[in-house]
């Protein structure tokens, strides 16, 4: 049997239902109902190399409820989670506003950020540290032992 024939039959077995006459869908719907199919071939395959039992190898239909549920809920592991805004806080930087919003007296508010490692201050020449944050620029100034948050928004 060709390997097109097969596919064709494996295809045809459960069919992905859309019930959408769109045709985007539904041939998003075959080529995901042919990767999967091909993803189960290469699984049988491999059970033959290992010499998986018979009874242990799941069937297509099995197989594919697998995928699914592990898609559903497989979560992000918390490590991943928490190393997303570590990386952020290298790759997020902030230019500074133009001067009609830096001194336009409208908005801008200190916001103090609950985080481990304080963030340079902003305003140019003064090399402190700040954990306070201007919300409109969403820069970081001193508000602490001096007010640069007053400085930086005023000519
Ligand atoms: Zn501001
Ligand atoms: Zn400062």
């Amino acid at each position: 049997m060709g390997g097109v024939d097969m596919m064709d039959r494996l295809i045809s077995y459960y069919r992905i239902s859309t019930r959408t006459k769109k045709w985007t869908m539904r041939v998003f719907a075959h080529f995901l109902n042919m990767a999967t199919c091909n993803a189960w071939i290469m699984y049988i395959r491999h059970c033959k190399q290992c010499e998986n039992p018979l009874k242990n190898r799941l069937h297509l239909i099995d197989f594919k409820l697998a995928i699914a549920e592990s898609l559903i809920k497989a979560e992000v592991s918390e490590e991943a989670v928490q190393e997303r805004p570590q990386r952020r806080k290298y790759q997020h930087f902030v230019p500074l506003p133009v001067n009609d919003v830096r001194y336009d007296r409208t908005g801008h508010f200190p916001e103090h950020v609950k985080r481990e490692n304080q963030m340079k201050c902003r305003l140019p020449g003064f090399p402190g540290k700040s954990r306070v944050r201007c919300i409109k620029c969403d820069l970081y100034l001193c508000l602490q032992n001096r007010n640069c948050f007053f400085e930086f928004h005023n000519k």
